[in-house]
C-alpha cells in the first residue's frame, strides 16, 4: 500500500504506450532538416501546443521542455534574477518552498542579490499583506509555490498575482509541481507569467518537465549548445516525453473535479482517524488546501520508526521529503507552519493520488493508531 505519490506516481498505462510508439516510429532527430525529423518535429510541436493549451496559455507563453521541476525552477529564477539585475537585485520567495527553488535563492545571495524570505500563515500559505508589504520599486522577481509538497497548503494565485502586479514590475514564478494535473491552472487568467511543473506528478514519466513563460521573455539560458527550445535549453529535444507528458496531462485534467472529490473523502477519513489518536497534531489546513496531502505529528515517536513498522506492514509513507535526498532532519517545512520544533522533528507525510483504494485507506487506518500505541 503506497501513499507517497507527492514524491511520484506510477507512469499511465497510455503514457507509456505513446512514450513506446513515438520512440519507435519517430526516432529521428527533431531538429533535423530530413524527412523523418520533420516528422519527429511535428510531434514535439504538437505536444507542446497541448501542454501550452492544457494550461490556458495558447496565447502569449512557450512550454520549454526541461528535466522535470527541479530544472524548470533553477531556469526561471537563476534566468530571471539575471536578466533584470540591472533594473534591480531583490528577489521574493517563501520559507517553504522546494529546495530546488530555496537553494538558488540562497545561491544567489551568495553572489550580491538581496533576498525577502517570506514566513507563512498557519495554514502554510503566504498571506497577501505580508508579501505586498515586502514589494520594493528593485524588486524583479516573486517566486511562490502553487501547492506545499510537505503540508498541502494552496497559495492563492489569483490574489497573490494581483498583489504583485499592483505594487510593483516584478515577474512572478511559480512552481506547480504538486498542483499541475490535479488543480486546473489557467494562466489566461492568472497574473502568473513562469510556471514550473514535472511529469511524474501527474503519472507521467521521470525526467520531464516544462518552464512555461511569456514568449517575449529572453533570458540567459542555463545549458549552451545548438540552441534548441528558443535558445533556452540547448540538447536534442526528445518528442517521445513530451508526447507523454501532454498525454499524462491531458488525462489527469480531463478527470480533476472526480479525482478531487474522492481523494478529499479518503483524506478526511485518514484525519479523522488521526485525530482520534493522543498526541498526534495535523500540520497545515484540516478543509482548506490539497487533499492529496496530509501531513501530522507524532509526539514521542522518531517517524522513522513510525516508516519502519508501517513499512513492515507493507504500506509506505514518507517522512520530511523524499525529494531531499533521505534526509531525516527536522522538517524545514512543518517548522515555518507551526513554529514548533519538536513537531518539525516528529512529522509524518501521507500522499493520497486518484488511483489510491478505499480498501488501501481502510488498511492504513486500522494499522496506524495500533502502531502508535504499541511503540509508545
Ligand atoms: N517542486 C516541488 C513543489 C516538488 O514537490 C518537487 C518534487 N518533489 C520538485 C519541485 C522537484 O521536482 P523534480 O524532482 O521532478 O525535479
Amino acid at each position: 500500500m503506497y501513499f507517497d505519490y507527492a514524491a511520484t506516481t506510477p507512469p499511465n498505462d497510455e503514457v507509456l504506450k505513446t512514450f513506446d510508439t513515438v520512440n519507435r516510429d519517430f526516432w529521428a532527430n527533431p531538429h533535423a532538416l530530413h524527412r523523418p525529423g520533420l516528422r519527429a518535429e511535428q510531434l514535439l510541436e504538437q505536444a507542446r501546443g497541448q501542454v501550452l493549451a492544457l494550461l490556458g496559455a495558447e496565447s502569449g507563453f512557450r512550454c520549454i521542455f526541461t528535466s522535470g521541476a527541479t530544472e524548470s525552477n533553477n531556469m526561471a529564477i537563476r534566468g530571471t534574477a539575471y536578466r533584470f539585475k540591472k533594473r534591480g537585485k531583490h528577489l521574493i520567495t517563501s520559507a517553504v518552498e522546494h529546495p530546488s527553488v530555496l537553494t538558488v535563492f540562497q545561491s544567489l545571495e551568495s553572489e550580491g542579490f538581496d533576498v525577502t524570505v517570506l514566513p507563512v500563515l498557519g495554514n502554510g500559505t503566504v498571506d497577501p499583506e505580508e508579501l505586498k508589504n515586502a514589494l520594493r520599486p528593485d524588486t524583479t522577481l516573486v517566486s511562490l509555490m502553487h501547492v506545499n509538497n510537505e503540508v498541502g497548503a494552496i497559495n492563492e494565485l489569483p490574489i497573490l498575482g494581483k498583489v504583485i502586479k499592483e505594487g510593483s514590475d516584478a515577474v512572478f514564478h511559480v512552481d506547480a509541481a504538486q498542483s499541475a494535473g490535479k488543480l486546473p491552472i489557467d494562466l489566461s487568467k492568472l497574473q502568473v507569467d513562469l510556471l514550473t511543473f514535472s511529469a511524474h506528478k501527474f503519472y507521467g514519466l521521470k525526467g520531464s518537465g516544462a518552464l512555461l513563460l511569456p514568449e517575449k521573455m529572453v533570458f540567459k539560458p542555463l545549458l549552451y549548445g545548438g540552441g534548441q527550445e528558443f535558445g533556452l535549453r540547448s540538447g536534442t529535444a526528445d518528442p517521445a516525453r513530451a508526447a507523454a507528458m501532454a498525454k499524462a496531462l491531458r488525462l489527469s485534467l480531463k478527470n480533476w473535479e472526480e479525482d478531487f472529490a474522492w481523494v478529499s473523502k479518503l483524506r478526511f477519513q485518514i484525519q479523522e482517524t488521526l485525530q482520534k489518536i493522543p498526541e498526534v497534531e495535523i500540520n497545515g489546513s484540516l478543509d482548506e488546501g490539497s487533499p492529496y496531502i496530509i501531513n501530522c505529528s507524532v509526539a514521542g515517536i522518531k517517524p522513522e520508526t513510525i516508516l519502519q513498522g508501517l513499512a513492515e506492514k507493507k504500506i509506505y509513507i514518507s517522512t520530511v521529503s523524499a525529494c531531499s535526498a533521505r534526509q531525516t532532519a527536522e522538517s524545514f517545512v512543518v517548522k515555518a507552519v507551526t513554529g514548533d520544533t519538536k513537531r518539525a522533528q516528529h512529522s509524518i507525510r501521507i500522499s493520497l493520488a486518484s488511483i489510491t483504494a478505499q480498501d488501501e485507506v481502510d488498511g492504513l487506518c486500522a494499522t496506524l493508531p495500533e502502531l502508535i500505541e504499541t511503540l509508545r
